[in-house]
């Protein structure tokens, strides 16, 4: 078994001068038992527009622990855990929001698990203390969506509060993917040695979840077509069926013909038919778009994102990592 000592703590923040001060307190305090040469904190500023890069960086000045991946703009939640992750250089990468959300107290627990053994520490929230009921709902169905269409035997509910060791750090360091999730990425590796942390989540310390009606519908769609092509087969069970029923319809108008009856006709039934097989086309065609559109959008072999790596006495050279030739800038 490798060493299991260097711990890297990656946390995506995007506007949280709220937070940034109490959680970093939290964390040093439960963190007091390690030596500070196996702790790395990389606090990820994902284009925040309020004082949370100042916040960091006057932290970073007193705490040599402490580094900043600064992206350009915000690039969403994901990809800046995978910045994080990407400078990170810990044996093992542990995964922590910026709201207090994840408790911090809980850091040593999963660091220990880890340490007996497990390549990966994975989290379940209990409750959802404080979340809206559409939040719940929302993602109750998202989860029940996410586990039929997908063939893992990861828990889909997963929080992003976990612990990943290197072994399968070095793979996902490598998936270039631009829409990313972690936990469908998580999903793909399988996972077979992993521990689970139960933990009650409260409410966000302060600010409001950056998450809402729309970035969580994208994020479901996401979630889905990302991880699978379910939906196309779907379409074409879709397509099947209104074939179908038109064969019936057809069978059904000629045996009015024959046995003398007059066939149906009228406007309503005409226009209910256009209607129906235009909205099959469409859905279809909807279903197509969604992959088409991430093809286009993977195919243009963009940088995921463009960041600059600071530390305290930014003399220390940027940790390579698989992305860091095309996207890499250290300021000096
Ligand atoms: N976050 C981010 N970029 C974004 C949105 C969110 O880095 O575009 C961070 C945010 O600062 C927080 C974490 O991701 O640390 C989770 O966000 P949030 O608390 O809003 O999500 P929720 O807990 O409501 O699911
Ligand atoms: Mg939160």
């Amino acid at each position: 078994m490798d060493s299991r000592q260097y711990v890297s703590i990656v946390i995506p923040a995007f506007n949280e001068e709220g937070n940034i001060k109490v959680l970093y307190e939290r964390l040093t305090q439960a963190l007091a038992a390690y030596p500070p040469a196996s702790i790395e904190i990389i606090f990820v500023n994902d284009g925040s527009t309020d004082a949370t890069l100042q916040q960091c960086q006057t932290i970073m000045q007193q705490d040599a622990r402490v580094k900043i991946v600064d992206l350009e703009r915000n690039f969403g939640h994901e990809i800046a855990m995978t910045a994080g992750m990407d400078y990170s250089q810990g044996e093992g990468v542990i995964f922590m929001d910026a709201d207090c959300q994840h408790p911090p107290e809980l850091v040593p627990k999963l660091i220990e698990k880890w340490q007996a053994g497990f390549d990966a520490v994975l989290t379940n929230r209990i409750n959802n203390s404080g979340e809206s009921l559409f939040y719940r709902l929302a993602s109750a169905c998202y989860h029940k969506l996410a586990s039929l269409f997908s063939a893992s035997h990861i828990p889909s509910k997963t929080p992003d509060f976990r612990l990943i060791g290197k072994k399968y750090i070095n793979i996902l360091k490598k998936m270039d993917e631009k829409e990313r999730i972690f936990r469908g990425m998580l999903s793909w590796l399988g996972l077979s040695n992993y521990a689970v942390i139960e933990f009650t989540a409260p409410k966000r310390q302060s600010g409001q979840s950056k998450y809402n009606f729309k970035s969580l519908f994208n994020l479901g769609i996401n979630g889905i077509v990302q991880f699978s092509t379910v939906p196309l087969r779907i379409a074409t069970y879709i397509g099947l069926f209104a074939a179908a029923l038109s064969l019936l319809l057809g069978a059904y108008t000629l045996w009015e013909y024959f046995t003398g009856n007059t066939a149906r006709t009228g406007y309503a039934t005409i226009i209910l038919t256009i209607i129906f097989i235009g909205a099959v086309q469409l859905i279809v065609l909807g279903i197509i778009g969604e992959y088409i559109g991430r093809i286009h959008m993977e195919v243009k072999k963009r940088p995921l994102y463009v960041a600059d790596y600071l530390t305290q006495a930014n003399t220390e050279p940027a940790p390579s990592h698989a992305r860091s030739e095309s996207i890499h800038c250290h300021r000096g």
